[in-house]
C-alpha cells in the first residue's frame, strides 16, 4: 500500500522527535523534573493574555456561521489586513503592504509548502545554507525539486556564504531560503552579508534570463534579543529582505512569537515587486486550497488578528540563552553565542574526539550526545541539520531546567 517515497521517509524518522520520544521514555523511569530534555523547539512561555481575551470575545460576540465556516481560501480579508499592517509597523515602508498582498496559512511550514508548490517544476533546484532546519529538504521532495545544499562555515560565524551560492546557481534555481534568525544556530545575519547574497541573486537572474526566488523563512524574528558580556540587552535587526532583493516572498508564523505552535497560523507576503506578483498570489491560493489546507483555521485567525501588536516576553529566552552561553563558554564548550531564537549551537568537543581517537564529525556527535544522555541531558545532533560537528541544545525551557542540567554538563566536558 505504502508509496516508496513514503516508505523511506518512515524509515528515515526524524533524529529531533527520536530524541523527544527518548526524553519521554526517561521521564517515565526517572520522573519528568529529573530529566533535562533540550531536544524540541517547543516555546515555554505562555501566549499573550490579550489572545486568550480575544478568542473569548470573539466566541462570545461573533456570528459562529462566521467563527466555524469555509472563507475566502487566502483567509478573512480583517486579518489579511491586519498581518499587512505587522509588516507595514515593522518596515515602516511609505508603500504600505496591502491585504491582497497577503495568505494566511497553516503556519510557516504550510506557507514554504504553497510557495514551493507555487514555483516548482521537478528537477527545479532550491539552495538551502547549512546548517538548516531539515525539513525543508522533505518539503522541496514533495515537489519533486532537488536540494542543493551550500556548506556551512564556522569561521565565518556561520552566515550564508554569498561565493559559494555564485558557484551553485544555475538555470535551473528557482528558489534560495534563508532563515533569520536562525534555527539551529540563533545567528541573525547582518544586512552587508545579505546585500551580496542579493548581488548574486540579482546578477545570476541577469545572466540566465530567470527570476529567483528568495524565500525568507521568519517564524523566529521577534526573538532577536540577547544579552551581552556586561549585562547590557541587544536587540539586533533582522532585515526585512523585500528591501534588498525584489523576488523576496515572506514566510511568517505566530508559533514561536505568540507561543502557538498548535494552533498553526502564520502567513506569506508577497510584495508587489515579486515577479508577477498578483499571478503569483493567485497560483498560491490555489495551491493553498489544492493541497488539502484549504484555509488556516477561523477562530485563531480572528484571534490573532485582533492582538497582532503582541508578542510573548522575548527577554524571557535571551535570559536562557546567557544563563546557558555563560556556564558552558567557562566550562571549557565552544559555543556560537546565540543573537536570536532560543537555540545555543555547540561544538563536540575537540579532547573528546582525540581521547576517543575518532574520525568521523558524525560519530564525535553520537558519542557526545550519549555522554549527556547518561546525565540525562537530551540534545539534538548537528547531523539533524547538516551541521555536523555541533549539538543543538533548544533552550525554550523551564530556567530549573537548564540549572539542574549545568552539574552534568560540567561532569562530560571534565570526564573527557
Ligand atoms: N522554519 C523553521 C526554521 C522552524 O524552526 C520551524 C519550526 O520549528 C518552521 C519553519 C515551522 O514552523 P511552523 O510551526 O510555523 O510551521
Amino acid at each position: 500500500m505504502l508509496s516508496k517515497v513514503m516508505k523511506s521517509k518512515t524509515d528515515e524518522k526524524s533524529i529531533i522527535r527520536a530524541m523527544f520520544e527518548e526524553g519521554c521514555k526517561m521521564s517515565r523511569i526517572y520522573g519528568t523534573e529529573n530529566v533535562y530534555d533540550f531536544s524540541l523547539g517547543n516555546p515555554n512561555v505562555p501566549a499573550p493574555e490579550a489572545l486568550k481575551k480575544s478568542i473569548v470575545s470573539i466566541l462570545d460576540s461573533e456570528d459562529p456561521l462566521k467563527i466555524h465556516g469555509y472563507m475566502q481560501n487566502a483567509g478573512f480579508n480583517e486579518t489579511r489586513q491586519a498581518f499587512a499592517d505587522i509588516e507595514n509597523r515593522r518596515t515602516g515602508r511609505k508603500a504600505p503592504y496591502r491585504l491582497d498582498n497577503i495568505i494566511v496559512t497553516t503556519g510557516a511550514a504550510a506557507a514554504i509548502n504553497i510557495v514551493l508548490k507555487t514555483i516548482l517544476d521537478e528537477n527545479d533546484e532550491v539552495v538551502v545554507f547549512a546548517p538548516y532546519f531539515l525539513e525543508y529538504r522533505n518539503y522541496i521532495d514533495n515537489y519533486r525539486g532537488r536540494t542543493i545544499v551550500i556548506p556551512p562555515d564556522e569561521n565565518k560565524g556561520f552566515i550564508p556564504d554569498h561565493e559559494k551560492l555564485q558557484e551553485r546557481i544555475t538555470n535551473r534555481t528557482k528558489a534560495v531560503i534563508i532563515n533569520n534568525p536562525n534555527n539551529p544556530t540563533g545567528v541573525i545575519y547582518p544586512k552587508d552579508e545579505l546585500i551580496k547574497i542579493a548581488d548574486v541573486l540579482k546578477a545570476k537572474q541577469n545572466e540566465y534570463g530567470t527570476d529567483i526566488c528568495l524565500i525568507s523563512d521568519e517564524p523566529y524574528r521577534e526573538l532577536n534579543c540577547c544579552y551581552m558580556d556586561d549585562g547590557s540587552m541587544q536587540k539586533t535587526p533582522v532585515v526585512h529582505l523585500p528591501d534588498i532583493y525584489d523576488n523576496t516572498v515572506v514566510c511568517y508564523s505566530f508559533s514561536k512569537s505568540f507561543s502557538v505552535p498548535g494552533e498553526r497560523i502564520g502567513y506569506i507576503l508577497v510584495p508587489d515587486s515579486v515577479a508577477e506578483s498578483q499571478r503569483f498570489i493567485e497560483a498560491a491560493t490555489v495551491a493553498n486550497r489544492i493541497m488539502g489546507f484549504v484555509n488556516a483555521p477561523s477562530l485563531i485567525q480572528l484571534a490573532v488578528a485582533r492582538c497582532s501588536h503582541e508578542t510573548v516576553d522575548a527577554g524571557y529566552y535571551a535570559e536562557n540563552g546567557k544563563l546557558l552561553y555563560d556556564a558552558l563558554s567557562d566550562m571549557g564548550y565552544e559555543c556560537v553565542r546565540p543573537q536570536g531564537a532560543f537555540y545555543l549551537w555547540v561544538k563536540v568537543p575537540k579532547t573528546l574526539l582525540k581521547a576517543e581517537n575518532i574520525m568521523s564529525e558524525e560519530e564525535g556527535e553520537r558519542i557526545f550526545a550519549e555522554r549527556l544522555k547518561h546525565e540525562r541531558i537530551l540534545v539534538t545532533p548537528g547531523k539533524a541539520f547538516e551541521g555536523e560537528g555541533y549539538v543543538r541544545i533548544s533552550y525554550c525551557v523551564k530556567r530549573e531546567t537548564i540549572e539542574g542540567a549545568l552539574p552534568g554538563f560540567c561532569k562530560v566536558i571534565k570526564e573527557i
